[in-house]
């Protein structure tokens, strides 16, 4: 049931695969991808990028969090990314989950964090909002070429969401 042994074993056979002296950390391609966590969503086939490419941060529902903007704050400002795509999918478990009861599960716990878990109804709706914050927050330098992208893991389509309603 424990994976990290077995990690720590496959990685030191693969060493010279893994080994990139000669890649740039800043992105090839100059784009950072903010993504859903979700296991069946595989960005790098699905997005055409290739290691080196992309910055990509994950956190659960492909959320604008504070975290995320520290994130995409760092990857505009350090390391020259100047697009973000954000990706979302159909099936998230955050759609329909309750906020309340979560909440109430953590209470149980004696803890009241500071976060809320994000979940939502609309899933466009949410994406729209995500592109808006983003496009307003001043902590990214470059904010022309933001895009919102919802990924159907049923029928591997991805279609844009657009930042405003049709
Ligand atoms: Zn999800």
């Amino acid at each position: 049931m424990r994976n990290a042994d077995e990690m720590l074993a496959v990685a030191a056979e693969r060493a010279d695969e893994l080994a990139a002296p000669r890649l740039s950390p800043r992105p090839g391609r100059g784009v950072a991808v903010l993504a859903c966590m979700d296991t069946r969503i595989d960005l790098f086939p699905m997005l055409g990028l290739q290691r080196g490419d992309a910055h990509i941060i994950r956190n659960a529902g492909g959320l604008v969090t504070d975290d995320a903007i520290r994130s995409l704050s760092a990857s505009q400002r350090l390391l020259g990314t100047e697009e973000i795509v954000v990706v979302m999918h159909e099936g998230c478990g955050l759609h329909g989950a309750s906020e309340d009861e979560f909440r109430e599960t953590l209470a149980a716990d004696g803890v009241l964090p500071t976060w809320r878990l994000g979940a939502f109804d609309d899933i466009e709706a949410t994406l729209r909002a995500s592109l808006a914050r983003l496009r307003s927050t001043p902590e990214l330098p470059s904010r022309d070429y933001i895009r919102g992208f919802i990924f159907d893991p049923e029928t591997g389509a991805l279609r844009e969401v657009a930042e405003v309603a049709a």
